[in-house]
């Protein structure tokens, strides 16, 4: 049984399919940290990620393997543990950009298939309910509005210790939203058979249960 859940940046996607994943023993896939370790490769190797043509034709250079360790997802960039350097906003919002190619897509969906095949998996994305497993027996479309996402990311770089400016946030959260759901390929959208969850007044341990009740339903 595979379980897709999609949404914009902040909605709560990982935090919430990490906790269903321990729940219903599945592993739990971030396809997000694909596309960030992409954009820290181009970052490392001074790559403008504005140039299409540039990151795809380094494509086969980029090595990335996931890996489980006391059951968190670790991910590798040519051999080198990025986990925690993927995690920036400037990171993140340059995942945005090299994730608008195709030739970065194919690459990261055909690892994400892969996955997928060997195991009972909770994936998280944009495009899980509508390409990469369009056949996942549970789709869930998580989202919130702006100013909630934008709230809880602050608080979570307050947590670590970073100074950060909740407008800011805010407007990078707005940018990627449009670039997320304006690109040419693989746009976020809903699936038509996903459900659609608010998770703007609701705690994560309410979002968990919901899903976990869908998933009884459908099983
Ligand atoms: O989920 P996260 O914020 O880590 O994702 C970073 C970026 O990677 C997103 O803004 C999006 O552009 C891209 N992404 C994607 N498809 C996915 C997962 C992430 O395009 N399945």
């Amino acid at each position: 049984m595979n379980i897709a859940i999609d949404g914009p940046a902040g909605a709560g996607k990982s935090s919430i399919a990490k906790l269903v994943a321990k729940k219903l023993l599945f592993v739990y896939i971030d396809t997000g940290a694909m596309y960030r370790t992409m954009a820290l490769y181009c970052l490392k190797h001074g790559i403008e990620t504005k140039d299409g043509a540039q990151v795809e034709g380094r494509c086969d250079e980029i090595d990335i393997k996931i890996a489980y360790e006391d059951g968190e997802q670790q991910i590798y960039l040519n051999g080198e543990n990025v986990s925690s350097e993927i995690r920036s906003e400037q990171v993140g919002n340059q995942a945005s950009v090299v994730a608008s190619y195709p030739k970065v897509r194919e690459k990261l969906v055909s690892l994400q298939r892969q996955m997928a095949a060997s195991s009972d998996v909770i994936m998280d994305g944009r495009d899980i309910g509508t390409v990469v497993l369009p056949d996942a027996e549970v789709k869930i479309y998580l989202t919130a509005s702006s100013a909630v996402r934008a709230g809880r990311r602050y608080k979570e770089l307050q947590g670590k210790g970073i100074e950060c400016d909740l407008k800011k946030i805010e407007e990078d959260i707005i940018v990627r939203d449009r670039q997320d759901m304006s690109r040419d390929v693989s746009p976020l959208r809903q699936a038509e058979d996903a459900v659609l969850l608010d998770s703007s007044d609701l705690s994560i341990e309410e979002v968990v249960d919901r899903i976990i009740a869908i998933c009884k339903k459908s099983a």
